[in-house]
Protein backbone atom coordinates (compact mmCIF):
# COMPACT_ATOMS: atom_id res chain seq x y z
CA UNK A 1 0.00 0.00 0.00
CA UNK A 2 1.33 3.38 -0.66
CA UNK A 3 1.80 5.71 1.94
CA UNK A 4 0.46 9.67 1.00
CA UNK A 5 1.85 12.00 2.71
CA UNK A 6 0.18 15.63 3.33
CA UNK A 7 3.51 17.42 3.46
CA UNK A 8 4.03 16.64 7.23
CA UNK A 9 5.09 13.28 8.92
CA UNK A 10 2.51 12.97 11.15
CA UNK A 11 -0.04 11.88 7.78
CA UNK A 12 2.38 9.70 6.21
CA UNK A 13 -0.60 6.82 5.35
CA UNK A 14 0.42 3.74 6.24
CA UNK A 15 3.58 1.33 7.88
CA UNK A 16 2.60 -1.83 10.24
CA UNK A 17 3.50 -5.86 11.75
CA UNK A 18 2.14 -7.81 14.70
CA UNK A 19 3.38 -7.78 17.74
CA UNK A 20 6.28 -10.44 18.75
CA UNK A 21 5.02 -13.78 20.27
CA UNK A 22 6.70 -17.38 20.90
CA UNK A 23 7.31 -19.25 18.07
CA UNK A 24 3.84 -21.16 19.29
CA UNK A 25 1.96 -17.94 19.58
CA UNK A 26 2.93 -16.74 15.94
CA UNK A 27 2.44 -20.12 14.65
CA UNK A 28 -1.24 -19.85 15.68
CA UNK A 29 -1.54 -16.35 14.41
CA UNK A 30 -0.89 -17.50 11.09
CA UNK A 31 -2.83 -20.15 11.14
CA UNK A 32 -5.52 -18.20 12.78
CA UNK A 33 -5.27 -15.62 9.77
CA UNK A 34 -4.90 -18.00 7.06
CA UNK A 35 -8.05 -20.06 8.59
CA UNK A 36 -9.64 -16.57 8.32
CA UNK A 37 -8.52 -15.92 4.55
CA UNK A 38 -9.77 -19.01 3.58
CA UNK A 39 -13.17 -18.19 4.99
CA UNK A 40 -13.41 -14.92 2.85
CA UNK A 41 -11.90 -16.56 0.10
CA UNK A 42 -14.58 -19.15 -0.20
CA UNK A 43 -15.62 -19.22 -3.98
CA UNK A 44 -18.62 -17.57 -4.72
CA UNK A 45 -18.17 -15.44 -1.63
CA UNK A 46 -15.68 -12.43 -1.89
CA UNK A 47 -14.27 -13.97 -4.85
CA UNK A 48 -11.68 -16.11 -5.26
CA UNK A 49 -8.91 -17.40 -8.21
CA UNK A 50 -8.82 -20.71 -9.12
CA UNK A 51 -6.03 -22.76 -10.04
CA UNK A 52 -5.33 -25.99 -10.69
CA UNK A 53 -8.50 -26.60 -8.86
CA UNK A 54 -7.87 -24.74 -5.74
CA UNK A 55 -9.17 -21.24 -4.95
CA UNK A 56 -6.45 -18.81 -4.48
CA UNK A 57 -5.72 -15.08 -2.41
CA UNK A 58 -3.60 -14.41 -5.45
CA UNK A 59 -1.62 -15.38 -8.20
CA UNK A 60 1.48 -13.90 -10.37
CA UNK A 61 -0.15 -14.75 -13.76
CA UNK A 62 -3.14 -12.81 -14.83
CA UNK A 63 -6.14 -15.26 -15.47
CA UNK A 64 -7.23 -15.18 -19.33
CA UNK A 65 -9.67 -12.85 -19.89
CA UNK A 66 -9.07 -10.04 -17.55
CA UNK A 67 -8.23 -6.59 -18.59
CA UNK A 68 -7.23 -3.47 -16.77
CA UNK A 69 -10.33 -1.49 -15.12
CA UNK A 70 -9.36 0.76 -12.97
CA UNK A 71 -6.34 2.56 -11.72
CA UNK A 72 -4.96 4.40 -8.45
CA UNK A 73 -2.15 6.99 -8.34
CA UNK A 74 -2.49 9.59 -5.79
CA UNK A 75 0.47 11.08 -6.60
CA UNK A 76 -0.73 12.17 -9.84
CA UNK A 77 -4.26 12.47 -8.54
CA UNK A 78 -4.04 15.72 -6.00
CA UNK A 79 -7.40 16.15 -5.68
CA UNK A 80 -8.39 12.85 -4.25
CA UNK A 81 -5.13 12.99 -2.45
CA UNK A 82 -6.28 16.21 -0.82
CA UNK A 83 -9.85 15.39 -0.22
CA UNK A 84 -8.28 12.34 1.65
CA UNK A 85 -5.84 14.22 3.47
CA UNK A 86 -8.00 17.10 4.56
CA UNK A 87 -10.71 14.42 5.65
CA UNK A 88 -7.84 12.73 7.92
CA UNK A 89 -6.96 16.01 9.58
CA UNK A 90 -10.50 16.94 10.75
CA UNK A 91 -10.85 13.37 11.62
CA UNK A 92 -7.84 13.96 14.11
CA UNK A 93 -8.70 17.58 15.45
CA UNK A 94 -12.22 15.87 16.44
CA UNK A 95 -9.93 12.89 17.71
CA UNK A 96 -7.41 15.58 19.71
CA UNK A 97 -10.73 17.42 21.23
CA UNK A 98 -12.18 13.86 22.37
CA UNK A 99 -9.10 12.81 24.00
CA UNK A 100 -8.54 16.26 25.81
CA UNK A 101 -12.51 16.68 27.26
CA UNK A 102 -13.65 13.19 27.31
CA UNK A 103 -10.09 11.28 28.48
CA UNK A 104 -7.97 13.03 29.86
CA UNK A 105 -6.75 17.02 29.60
CA UNK A 106 -3.62 17.47 26.79
CA UNK A 107 -1.24 18.97 29.06
CA UNK A 108 -0.50 15.81 30.73
CA UNK A 109 1.72 15.17 27.75
CA UNK A 110 3.88 18.28 28.17
CA UNK A 111 2.63 19.92 31.59
CA UNK A 112 4.54 19.76 35.15
CA UNK A 113 4.19 16.00 35.84
CA UNK A 114 7.98 14.85 36.24
CA UNK A 115 9.49 18.12 35.39
CA UNK A 116 10.83 19.27 31.94
CA UNK A 117 13.22 16.26 31.46
CA UNK A 118 10.24 14.01 31.76
CA UNK A 119 8.09 15.74 29.16
CA UNK A 120 10.79 16.02 26.83
CA UNK A 121 11.45 12.35 27.33
CA UNK A 122 7.83 11.76 26.74
CA UNK A 123 7.65 13.80 23.39
CA UNK A 124 11.38 12.25 22.24
CA UNK A 125 9.16 8.73 23.12
CA UNK A 126 6.68 9.62 20.75
CA UNK A 127 8.55 10.76 17.57
CA UNK A 128 10.54 7.93 17.62
CA UNK A 129 7.62 5.60 18.33
CA UNK A 130 5.76 7.09 15.57
CA UNK A 131 8.61 6.61 12.66
CA UNK A 132 9.06 3.02 14.15
CA UNK A 133 5.13 2.87 13.65
CA UNK A 134 5.10 4.31 9.60
CA UNK A 135 7.67 1.52 9.16
CA UNK A 136 5.67 -1.63 11.44
CA UNK A 137 2.90 -0.07 9.49
CA UNK A 138 3.88 -1.04 5.65
CA UNK A 139 5.22 -4.28 7.63
CA UNK A 140 1.78 -5.43 8.27
CA UNK A 141 0.71 -4.57 4.83
CA UNK A 142 3.94 -7.03 3.58
CA UNK A 143 3.06 -9.22 5.93
CA UNK A 144 -0.74 -9.48 5.09
CA UNK A 145 0.89 -10.11 1.45
CA UNK A 146 3.02 -12.61 2.37
CA UNK A 147 0.00 -14.64 4.05
CA UNK A 148 -2.09 -14.18 1.07
CA UNK A 149 0.40 -15.83 -1.05
CA UNK A 150 2.16 -12.71 -2.29
CA UNK A 151 5.61 -13.86 -3.46
CA UNK A 152 7.18 -10.26 -4.86
CA UNK A 153 7.04 -7.99 -1.96
CA UNK A 154 9.19 -4.69 -1.82
CA UNK A 155 9.46 -1.74 0.08
CA UNK A 156 10.54 2.10 -0.14
CA UNK A 157 11.18 5.28 1.50
CA UNK A 158 10.45 8.26 -0.76
CA UNK A 159 11.90 11.02 2.09
CA UNK A 160 7.84 11.83 2.34
CA UNK A 161 5.80 8.30 3.10
CA UNK A 162 6.79 4.91 3.27
CA UNK A 163 5.15 2.42 1.17
CA UNK A 164 5.32 -1.63 0.79
CA UNK A 165 4.06 -3.39 -2.71
CA UNK A 166 4.17 -6.13 -5.05
CA UNK A 167 4.66 -5.69 -8.61
CA UNK A 168 3.66 -9.53 -9.33
CA UNK A 169 1.40 -10.67 -8.00
CA UNK A 170 -2.79 -10.52 -8.64
CA UNK A 171 -5.10 -10.31 -4.90
CA UNK A 172 -8.14 -11.18 -5.20
CA UNK A 173 -11.32 -9.24 -3.31
CA UNK A 174 -11.24 -10.87 -0.01
CA UNK A 175 -7.55 -10.81 0.60
CA UNK A 176 -6.66 -7.03 -0.18
CA UNK A 177 -9.57 -5.85 1.80
CA UNK A 178 -7.53 -8.08 4.67
CA UNK A 179 -4.63 -6.61 3.41
CA UNK A 180 -5.28 -2.84 3.25
CA UNK A 181 -6.71 -3.22 6.45
CA UNK A 182 -4.67 -5.36 8.93
CA UNK A 183 -2.27 -1.99 9.88
CA UNK A 184 -5.78 -0.19 11.14
CA UNK A 185 -6.95 -3.73 12.32
CA UNK A 186 -3.77 -4.82 14.40
CA UNK A 187 -2.66 -1.57 15.90
CA UNK A 188 -5.56 -0.42 16.64
CA UNK A 189 -5.93 -3.41 19.38
CA UNK A 190 -2.71 -2.64 20.03
CA UNK A 191 -2.94 0.61 20.92
CA UNK A 192 -6.03 0.61 22.32
CA UNK A 193 -4.95 -1.89 24.71
CA UNK A 194 -2.13 -0.07 25.54
CA UNK A 195 -4.18 3.31 26.40
CA UNK A 196 -5.53 1.19 29.24
CA UNK A 197 -2.73 -0.34 30.35
CA UNK A 198 -0.57 3.21 30.58
CA UNK A 199 0.31 5.57 33.20
CA UNK A 200 -1.78 8.74 32.82
CA UNK A 201 1.48 11.24 32.10
CA UNK A 202 2.04 8.53 29.04
CA UNK A 203 -1.96 8.19 27.54
CA UNK A 204 -1.27 11.08 25.53
CA UNK A 205 1.39 9.70 23.83
CA UNK A 206 0.08 6.33 23.07
CA UNK A 207 -3.22 8.17 22.20
CA UNK A 208 -1.06 10.41 19.40
CA UNK A 209 -0.11 7.19 17.98
CA UNK A 210 -3.78 5.63 17.81
CA UNK A 211 -4.66 8.94 16.37
CA UNK A 212 -1.86 8.56 13.61
CA UNK A 213 -3.11 4.75 12.94
CA UNK A 214 -6.52 6.10 12.18
CA UNK A 215 -5.87 9.19 10.16
CA UNK A 216 -2.77 6.98 8.61
CA UNK A 217 -5.16 4.64 7.38
CA UNK A 218 -7.24 7.02 5.28
CA UNK A 219 -5.53 5.93 2.35
CA UNK A 220 -6.58 2.34 2.85
CA UNK A 221 -9.95 3.00 4.20
CA UNK A 222 -10.37 4.95 0.62
CA UNK A 223 -9.58 2.11 -1.60
CA UNK A 224 -11.73 -0.09 0.47
CA UNK A 225 -14.71 1.42 -0.06
CA UNK A 226 -13.20 1.44 -3.51
CA UNK A 227 -12.77 -2.21 -4.06
CA UNK A 228 -16.11 -3.08 -2.12
CA UNK A 229 -17.71 -1.33 -4.80
CA UNK A 230 -16.30 -3.63 -7.86
CA UNK A 231 -17.60 -7.02 -9.22
CA UNK A 232 -16.68 -9.89 -6.66
CA UNK A 233 -14.01 -11.32 -9.00
CA UNK A 234 -11.83 -8.04 -9.18
CA UNK A 235 -7.97 -8.56 -8.99
CA UNK A 236 -5.59 -5.96 -7.22
CA UNK A 237 -1.98 -5.09 -8.22
CA UNK A 238 -0.75 -2.78 -5.41
CA UNK A 239 2.73 -2.00 -6.84
CA UNK A 240 3.22 0.37 -3.22
CA UNK A 241 3.13 3.84 -5.47
CA UNK A 242 -0.28 2.64 -7.72
CA UNK A 243 -2.80 0.16 -7.66
CA UNK A 244 -4.56 -1.41 -10.53
CA UNK A 245 -8.12 -3.41 -10.54
CA UNK A 246 -8.03 -6.11 -13.55
CA UNK A 247 -12.35 -7.33 -14.09
CA UNK A 248 -13.20 -9.65 -16.97
ZN1 LIG B 1 -1.57 1.50 4.84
Amino acid sequence: MKGVSVGTPFFLYHSGCSGRGSMDQRLQETLIFRRFCGILNRPGQFGSIEKAGMHMNSTTVLPQGYHETEHINLQTDKKTALRINITALIVMVALMVLGHFAFCPIVTLYGESGGALASLLRLGVLLAAYFAYIILHELTHAAAMKLSGGTNLRFGFTGLYAYAGSEKDYFNKAAYIVIALAPLAVWGVIFTVLLLLVPTEWFWVVYFLQIGNLTGAAGDIYVTAKIIKMPRDVLVMDTGVEMFFYTK
